[in-house]
């Protein structure tokens, strides 16, 4: 929030503005630019299912957000969708998108949990539609705003009119039958406190959203590992077909799961290591990565983050304070 008042975000200041002089200042400086249009691609991986591959990126404004994968199913009930992108414009763009792939409107909508690049497009949907767990409906409504903040200041105009939405169904354990399609939801943990994966029983599609990443680094700021790689054993043991990730090439079999096993096994231990050897957060941070992550997208990128908040939290586990008894 460089340049900025405490506790002003550039969405509260454009907002501030609106209606002032100030306003014609931020539109005249391109602040406010025309509408931006995302491109989705459907990419189509067996009969009536599609996915639209995000961007192997961080979140800038040049991608406007759009770098997690999201997926549209045919069924005799009517399209189903599972996450709904980084904002307003997209959940349009991808509602639009799922209504021509199956000339159906939309039966579902599910969220596979409460981080920015996956929910924000909720708005265009109709409440009803829209479904997930308790864990990620709570944690939307407590961090809705605060990934609002951030979005706004990493993605600018493309986010314009995203408000965070609260799914309106909460899902049990029961699968809900679409016809030709039996998705059993699957409630999960480790890569955020709830995580939300979809097995379709009838095709053996497995959705797995972020528990599983591709070919791009996995993102760890409100991860627990020891779950996660629980979590990653229980959908290994799980008897699929196709597997589309939350990031990242979707594919028969189960190369994501053990690919993001592996990186989280690789960050963990190295940063324990290094934090054993009494190296400090930069020296951790600059340590070099093994060989097989050059071919990862954002290795570098999600290490130095994994090591700000890992290292953090050995810190508080192991150095007991010594100004309290
Ligand atoms: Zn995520």
């Amino acid at each position: 929030m460089q340049g900025l008042p405490p506790g002003m975000t550039r969405r509260r200041l454009l907002a501030a503005l609106a209606g002032t002089a100030a306003a014609q200042y931020v539109s005249a400086f391109g602040l406010e630019a025309s509408p931006l249009s995302y491109t989705l691609k459907p990419q189509q991986l067996a009969k009536g299912v599609w996915y639209v591959a995000g961007a192997q990126e961080a979140i800038s404004r040049d991608n406007g957000g759009a770098i997690a994968n999201t997926v549209v199913l045919d069924s005799k009930a009517g399209a189903i969708v599972v996450d709904t992108g980084p904002s307003l414009r997209y959940g349009q763009q991808l509602a639009t998108l799922a209504r021509d792939l199956t000339n159906k409107d939309i039966a579902r909508v599910y969220v596979t949990h409460f981080h920015p690049d996956h929910m924000f497009g909720n708005q265009a949907f109709r409440p009803d539609t829209l479904a997930s767990s308790t864990g990620v409906i709570d944690g939307i409504k407590s961090m809705g705003s605060a990934f609002a903040d951030a979005m706004y200041y990493a993605a600018g105009d493309w986010m314009r009119g995203t408000e965070p939405v609260m799914p309106g169904t909460i899902l049990g354990t029961e699968p809900e039958d679409f016809g030709d399609r039996i998705i059993r939801p699957l409630h999960m943990t480790g890569h955020t406190a709830a995580d939300l994966a979809l097995f379709d029983e009838v095709s053996g599609v497995l959705i797995a959203g972020d528990l599983v990443f591709l070919d791009r680094a996995p993102t760890t700021p409100h991860a627990d590992i020891a779950r996660w790689r629980n979590t990653l054993a229980a959908l290994g043991g799980i008897s699929h077909g196709l597997l589309i990730p939350g990031h990242g090439p979707a594919e028969p079999g189960a190369r994501g799961i053990a690919q993001t096993r592996q990186w989280l096994e690789t960050i963990e231990t190295q940063i324990i290591e290094a934090f054993d050897k009494g190296l400090d957060v930069a020296e951790t941070t600059a340590l070099a990565l093994p060989a097989w992550t050059e071919k990862i997208a954002l290795a570098r990128y999600e290490y130095e983050r994994s090591v700000m908040h890992l290292y953090a939290k050995l810190e508080a586990s192991r150095w007991p304070r010594v100004d309290v008894r």
